[in-house]
């Protein structure tokens, strides 16, 4: 299928077509830019600018099971607690199983995680979490740095074109 992305400005000069729209440049919408066929033409429309969701502010920052006292089955049921019964056990489960995986692509996607002395990513605990399992990145500043390279990444990308200030309305 055909998608087409249309400037509001310049409506009758500047169409293009796009193989995937994304709507939206926080860590969702990139990430999944970047996970897409690079043989694919991907539009991200953003309606302000890299910093402008919820991505950039978060702080403490991103949960998963990467250390040998944590346990998958650990994850989930903390999730499931903290969500006082509006999860779906089964996406909690996926969630928490591809984390792992996820973080050593975010790895080689440039994020660089917070490291001790001899080079293992450090992990906090947070509320609601039984143990530590935080990893996070320049101490609070863990959304920033992320969105920021995986923005990097992704406009260096042939394949991916980001609109900035372009808001997306559907009907
Ligand atoms: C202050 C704060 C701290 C947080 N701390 C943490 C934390 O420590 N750990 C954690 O795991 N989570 C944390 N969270 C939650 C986490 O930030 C979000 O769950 C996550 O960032 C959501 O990512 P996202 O890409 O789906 O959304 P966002 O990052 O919000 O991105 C949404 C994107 O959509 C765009 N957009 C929206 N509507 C339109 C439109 N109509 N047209 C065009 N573009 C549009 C926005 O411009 C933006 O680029 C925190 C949230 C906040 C607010």
């Amino acid at each position: 299928m055909r998608r087409y992305l249309f400037n509001s400005k310049e409506l009758e000069n500047n169409n293009e077509i796009f193989d995937v729209i994304i709507v939206g440049g926080g860590l969702a919408g990139l990430y999944c830019a970047l996970n897409v066929d690079p043989d694919k033409s991907v539009a991200i429309i953003v309606k302000g600018h890299i910093d402008g969701g919820s991505s950039y502010l978060a702080q403490g920052g991103i949960a998963a099971v990467t250390k040998k006292w944590d346990s998958f089955d650990l994850h989930v049921k903390d999730t499931l607690i903290a969500g006082a019964g509006h999860c779906d056990e089964k996406a909690v489960r996926t969630l928490v199983t591809e984390g792992p995986e996820i973080i050593d692509d975010i790895i080689r996607l440039g994020v660089q995680f917070d490291r001790d002395e001899n080079g293992d990513t450090i992990v906090t605990r947070e509320g609601g979490h039984s143990c530590r399992r935080i990893l996070h990145c320049g101490g609070d500043a863990t959304g920033r740095i992320m969105t920021e390279t995986l923005g990097k990444e992704a406009q260096s990308r042939k394949n991916i074109k980001i609109f900035f200030d372009t808001f997306s309305l559907t009907s």
